[in-house]
């Protein structure tokens, strides 16, 4: 019989096929990826791999798939799929038969059209782009980082604790202003002032300027100039769905963030296609289709969608999301669904660690703090409940 393809070598389609084993499926299982390494995490690289303090972020060495009987193909691009008679197309030319296909192929990086092509530029997603920021960035005394999401923020921290001054641009008014709304996010700007980072909000990149081909000058956009050795372009990212547009798979509008649409379990409206990870579009209880690129999400969808294919129950699973993410001594983690349109009232805040929760309707939709584990995992249970948010505000 034909086996069973997951498509996407990241941690996503490497949880599905461990959920697939775990769940008793005994048939065939083939883990394709196009990069050459295996499987790995990737929120390490914009920490403590760039800063130096490990090299190593493999999730599960080879014996395991060896252990497991998952056939894994490195270095394997997907180029294409034909879903009638349930055949991908490999970059090599051939093809693979499949019973069922996972989809698992993350993102890609955005980058900003019409820049000059500089050395010292970067983009981060991936193991060998965090491995050549990581090489520049033992030279470099000036880095300019455009765009202060996530991954923005953190290399902010990062080239800081390695002394490299930063100048850090963002278009909104505050960082993460788009995620957490403007109020926590100028407490996050903030921190990062306090660290030494040179925060320019209300202006983005307009182009860059170099000498013998190498990046020496950014301009912004509001005419100002920047001296830079190291430039991270770090505006988001899309899904890597190209292979897939000719195939009949529904996709998402890019406007509304793209991604392949699946229902609750990662089914797709195509029979034996199903999505999981930061590319899948899956359908949330509030009743919307849309992606979330965050690292737990990965790891509960792919049970979910393992159970699924199984044609077992859903495993009951708690339904708060989570995420955190590592900027200097803080982590700022995140439970529930907080919205930047969300009301939000500041707990606690002693100068640098704080607490803020989210409301819509005067019901809690999430909490966000940072420095604040016990604080944040409190919440978890009146957020599961749509407590009102007045009773976190007057504990019992
Ligand atoms: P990916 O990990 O992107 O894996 C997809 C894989 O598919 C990749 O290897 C890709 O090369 C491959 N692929 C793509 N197209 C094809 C094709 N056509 N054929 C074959 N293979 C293909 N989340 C948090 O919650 N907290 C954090 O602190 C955090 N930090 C992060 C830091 C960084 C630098 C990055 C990049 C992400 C971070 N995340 C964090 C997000 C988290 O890592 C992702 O949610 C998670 O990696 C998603 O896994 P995935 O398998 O869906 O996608």
């Amino acid at each position: 019989a034909a086996p069973i393809v997951v498509v996407g070598a990241g941690l996503a389609g490497l949880r599905t096929a461990e959920e697939l084993r775990r769940a008793g499926y005994e048939g065939g299982l083939i883990l394709i990826g196009d990069e050459a390494r295996l499987p790995y995490d990737r929120p390490p690289l914009s920490k403590q791999f760039v800063r130096g303090e490990t090299d190593d972020t493999t999730l599960r060495p080879a014996e395991f798939f060896a252990d497991k009987g998952i056939e894994l193909r490195l270095d394997t691009a997907a180029t294409g799929v034909d879903t009638a008679a349930r055949r991908i197309a490999l970059a090599d030319g051939s093809e693979l038969e499949y019973a069922q296909l996972v989809i698992a192929t993350g993102l890609r990086p955005r980058r900003l059209p019409g820049l000059p092509d500089l050395a010292g530029v970067h983009v981060l997603r991936a193991y060998a782009e965090a491995d050549a920021l990581r090489d520049e960035l033992a030279d470099a005394t000036r880095a300019l980082v455009v765009g202060a999401g996530f991954i923005g923020c953190e290399l902010a921290a990062s080239f800081r604790a390695s002394g490299v001054e930063v100048v850090l641009v963002e278009p909104q008014p505050t960082p993460l202003a788009g995620v957490l709304g403007p109020q926590v996010g100028a407490l996050i700007a903030r921190m990062h002032r306090a660290e030494g980072v040179d925060l320019r909000c209300d202006t983005g990149l307009d182009t860059l300027l170099g000498e013998g081909g190498r990046v020496r000058v950014a301009r912004l956009s509001d005419g100002s100039e920047v001296p830079a050795d190291l430039v991270v372009i770090g505006v988001g990212s899309r899904p890597a769905t190209d292979w897939l547009t000719e195939s009949g798979i529904p996709l998402a509008d890019p406007a509304a963030g793209g991604g392949v649409l699946a229902d609750e379990v990662g089914r797709t409206a195509v029979g034996g296609v199903w999505a999981v990870g930061d590319v899948a579009a899956w359908l949330h209880d509030t009743g919307v289709r849309k992606r979330v690129e965050h690292w737990t999400s990965a790891g509960e969808q792919a049970r979910l969608v393992a159970c699924a294919l199984m044609g077992a129950e859903p495993p009951t699973m708690a339904r708060v999301p989570y995420f955190w993410s590592d900027q200097y001594d803080v982590k700022i983690q995140a439970l529930g669904t907080p919205a930047a349109t969300d009301a939000v009232t500041i707990a606690a805040d002693d100068g640098r660690r704080f607490l803020a929760y989210y409301a819509r309707d005067g019901r809690l939709t999430g909490v966000v703090g940072a420095g604040m584990t016990a604080q944040v995992m409190k919440a978890r249970a009146k957020i599961a409940a749509g407590a009102e948010l007045t009773e976190v505000l007057t504990p019992s």
